[in-house]
């Protein structure tokens, strides 16, 4: 059943959005309303402007939210989580290739069991909600009913969400593994099911080049092309352990990414989590070819996988968003991922300013997955769903703030000390979907 809240509704407080990437058009990129009016109708927004303005022409029984006080933002959008995984988060002391034999496949296994997901898939939800993540791109597991009960949950929710069936025939456990042609035949039919259901995306999921067969590529490619909208999500080039052994696996390619190039899998809405170990011939084939990298820096300081570099894929105009990577990355925060982004930047001589990085985890990340046209800011027409942020949620953020002068430092600071605790609510289609105990 199609969702669609029918009250005409107001949303009053200190409204932040961006309207391009500061990056390229600076102080014009970001609209600010110290005390603004978000006016919402079917779900969408029908307004967005000064409070004085627009109460004043507003009818008296229109019902008014007062969040006067907090920061109201779009909601963040995690362009790379694993649901999965959220019962590993902080395992302990391995990179990559270790990591996925030692924790991943065991957790993942334990998803065969619907009832298991099902628990799962809600926590997962509600944490993302807690956190102000509105939109996630996820990876489910190599069991087709991983991925009902994602979609179940976030439907429920009335949640965007993006997901996909795990691809993996080989070099993997083989209580994980599928094969070319159950992974084609039941991808196929989990798109016929989900995809563009309510507000559900489906995504065809080859984990990474080493875990799927040359046949497995060529399926994956061709469900890629045969549905169009679908998305596509994979890994490339995390960690050189890993590069060195797709080099040894596809010997033909020029490199990692060439792997997916091969196949058919580069292209829109094709999202890449980590883009790390790449040449700038690879980067421009995703820009020419309309991929998108997903920037996942918690979890590549966790599993020490390498430093991204933002200002080269801007350069040669390659989408970017921003991704979590739970259970490889250390939170479901975004606030922590870009307080982590800005740190890895530091580390490779860039810089990440907080109007950046909030347009990353916002309208970017729409961008990067071509949904901005539905979601990403408050202009006119876009579903209306934010995060309510206190930027005193804690005795440290409300001296610290205390001590701020511009906007630039109130969100810089935010993102540096935030996470969950500053999100004061999460509103979806206009609705509130989480709200904080007080
Ligand atoms: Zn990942």
């Amino acid at each position: 059943m199609k969702y669609a809240p029918q009250r005409l509704h107001a949303i009053r407080g200190e409204l932040l959005h961006f309207v391009a990437d500061p990056a390229d058009q600076g102080a014009t990129s970001t609209e600010h309303l110290p005390d603004g009016v978000l006016l919402i109708e079917n779900g969408h927004i029908t307004e967005c402007g000064p409070a004085d303005a627009l109460l004043s022409r507003l009818p008296a029984h229109i019902p008014v939210t007062d969040y006067r006080g907090k920061l109201i933002m779009p909601g963040f959008v995690d362009t790379h989580i694993h649901y999965a995984q959220t019962d590993i988060i902080g395992s302990y002391g391995e990179q990559l290739l270790a990591w996925l034999e030692k924790y991943t496949f065991p957790t993942e296994r334990r998803f065969a069991d619907p009832a298991h997901a099902a628990e799962v898939a809600g926590f997962f939800c509600d944490e993302l909600l807690k956190n102000g993540t509105t939109t996630a791109m996820a990876f489910a597991t190599v069991h087709p009913t991983s991925v009902d009960a994602l979609f179940e949950a976030a439907q429920q929710r009335h949640m965007r969400m993006i997901a996909g069936k795990v691809l993996m025939d080989r070099n993997c456990p083989d209580f994980l593994a599928d094969t070319a042609e159950t992974g084609y035949a039941d991808s196929k039919a989990l798109i016929e099911k989900w995809h563009e259901r309510d507000r559900l995306l489906y995504a065809v999921t080859p984990r990474f080049a080493p875990t799927s067969s040359r046949e497995q590529m060529t399926l994956a490619g061709r469900l890629f092309a045969e549905h169009p909208g679908v998305y596509l999500q994979s890994h490339v080039a995390e960690n050189r352990g890993e590069v060195a052994w797709v080099t040894e696996l596809y010997p033909e390619a020029r490199s990692y990414l060439d792997v997916y190039d091969r196949y058919h899998q580069l292209g829109v809405r094709s999202v890449y989590a980590h883009c790390i170990w790449l040449d700038d011939a690879d980067r421009q084939r995703m820009a020419d070819t309309g991929a998108t990298m997903s920037f996942c820096p918690t979890s590549n300081l966790f599993l020490g996988s390498g430093l991204f570099d933002l200002d080269r894929a801007h350069q040669l105009g390659v989408r970017v968003g921003i991704g979590t990577d739970v259970g490889g990355g250390t939170s479901f925060s975004m606030l922590q991922a870009l307080n982590e982004a800005y740190k890895v930047l530091q580390l490779n001589g860039q810089q990440l300013s907080a109007e950046r990085a909030f347009y990353l985890a916002t309208l970017g990340g729409a961008r990067s997955l071509y949904l901005d046209d539905r979601i990403g800011n408050f202009k006119l027409g876009k579903e209306a769903d934010f995060v309510v942020i206190d930027p005193a949620a804690t005795p440290l953020l409300a001296r610290r703030m205390a001590h701020t002068r511009t906007l630039a430092e109130r969100l810089f600071v935010i993102m540096t000390l935030g996470d969950d605790r500053c999100i004061a609510a999460t509103h979806l289609l206009g609705e509130r979907a989480y709200v904080a105990q007080s």
